[in-house]
């Protein structure tokens, strides 16, 4: 399902951009330059990052054409022609995903240009969550405790900030919801929504959050645009990185279906193990708990537990991402070789890559999974079972 995004970018807000802008005038600060580029090519980068996005479309004011042509030059060939916006921010988005009508995607992604900073990870979740979801957002639990002043600005109340979280963009639909939704409140004359969520909420779509990140922050100050110069411009945070490798073996044995890498396979055999025998995320979380030096599946996990019995093998693989996040890292990248003569990798390679991404809350360009025979020797050769080989790369904090 490809995603289609929106990125918004028809707001006024200059006060944000003076020291930063091309021109040395007061350009919105989606055009004002970050690091060397724009902050609106920025958000568009990211995007152009994530496979799974097939267009990209950018809602822009109508006096800044101009800004807009310069900006994107060079940035993505999945752009598609600006739209222009109206008087807010819910009209400018209602503008958007009128115009994308035409040719309707599965899923939009509406996200604010004055977010330079989001991630093709955060993009990945966002789209994952919307496989279960009609609506998911990218959001922050809130650490600061909240006041809410009197009128003479003083405290007035502590507000209970437990289940608070701050909503970021992107925020994710399936794009005829939401679409009814907008159209909805523009008919309905409520053009009060601060977010896109907030009136998937009045329509009654239910919106899932999903991890986004603090550095994936709003730019709205000159303060906030020095921090996000700052950000992009100060070199990588120190870190190492580590490699881990795995590999695992299951026997053939009567069944239906094989599971590999997360995904069900018809088959005229099964595989014979203790949990569902998925033996590609068996050696993938063994080489994702090899890059930590943190024992291995069997130890977390004893086939002698009977807990385990029928397991989805999903879990093992979620728990070792869980313990490489703990300790600050950051998965890079891994590697699955799927070794046999049966059954055909090929028509499932991409739901195994998509299976795997959203296991790791990774973009699926960070996964790869491959496959070979053994030219009939071996076990594998003689059909008796199924072999896998995996690698991952995790960045650890120094
Ligand atoms: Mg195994």
């Amino acid at each position: 399902m490809k995603a289609a995004a929106l990125i918004v970018a028809a707001g006024r807000g200059a006060r944000a951009s003076r020291e930063h802008a091309p021109t040395g005038s007061s350009a919105p600060k989606q055009y004002a330059l970050l690091a060397g580029r724009p902050v609106l090519a920025h958000a568009i980068a990211s995007f152009d990052a994530c496979p799974t996005v097939g267009t990209i479309t950018v809602v822009i004011h109508p006096d800044d054409r101009e800004h807009y042509e310069t900006a994107v030059r060079g940035t993505s060939t999945r752009l598609t022609p600006p739209v222009l916006g109206g008087a807010t921010r819910q009209e400018s988005v209602r503008r958007g995903l009128a115009a994308l009508a035409g040719t309707p995607p599965g899923v939009v992604l509406i996200h604010d240009a004055a977010r330079p900073l989001v991630t093709a990870d955060i993009i990945a979740r966002v789209l994952a969550a919307l496989e279960t979801h009609a609506g998911a957002i990218a959001a922050e639990p809130l650490a600061d405790t909240l006041k809410r002043e009197d009128d003479r600005r003083v405290i007035g109340e502590t507000v209970a900030r437990q289940g608070l979280w701050k909503a970021q963009t992107p925020q994710g639909f399936r794009f005829g919801p939401i679409l009814s939704a907008h159209t909805g409140a523009a008919e309905a004359d409520l053009p009060e929504f601060t977010d896109d969520a907030a009136i998937a909420e009045w329509a009654g779509i239910e919106v899932a959050l999903v991890p986004g990140s603090a550095r994936n922050f709003k730019i709205t100050t000159p303060e906030d645009m020095a921090m996000a110069d700052d950000l992009l411009r100060s070199p990588a945070p120190a870190v190492e990185p580590r490699t881990g490798t795995g590999f695992d073996v299951h026997a053939f044995c009567p069944g239906d279906h094989v599971w590999l890498a997360g995904v069900r396979i018809p088959h005229d055999r099964g595989l014979l193990g203790h949990s569902d025998a998925d033996a590609p995320l068996h050696a993938l979380t063994d080489a994702l708990l090899g890059a930590i030096g943190d024992g291995d599946i069997g130890q977390h996990f004893p086939p002698s537990d009977p807990a385990w019995k029928g397991a989805a093998s999903h879990l093992f693989v979620e728990d070792a991402a869980r313990r490489i996040a703990a300790r600050g890292g950051r998965i890079t990248n891994v590697d699955l070789t799927i070794l046999g003569e049966e059954p055909r990798i090929g028509p499932h390679r991409d739901a195994m890559r998509t299976a795997v991404a959203r296991m790791l809350g990774i973009d699926v360009a960070r996964v790869a999974v491959k496959a070979t025979t053994t030219e009939q020797m071996g076990f594998t050769g003689r059909k008796e079972g199924l072999a896998a080989l995996a690698s991952a790369t995790v960045l650890l904090p120094l």
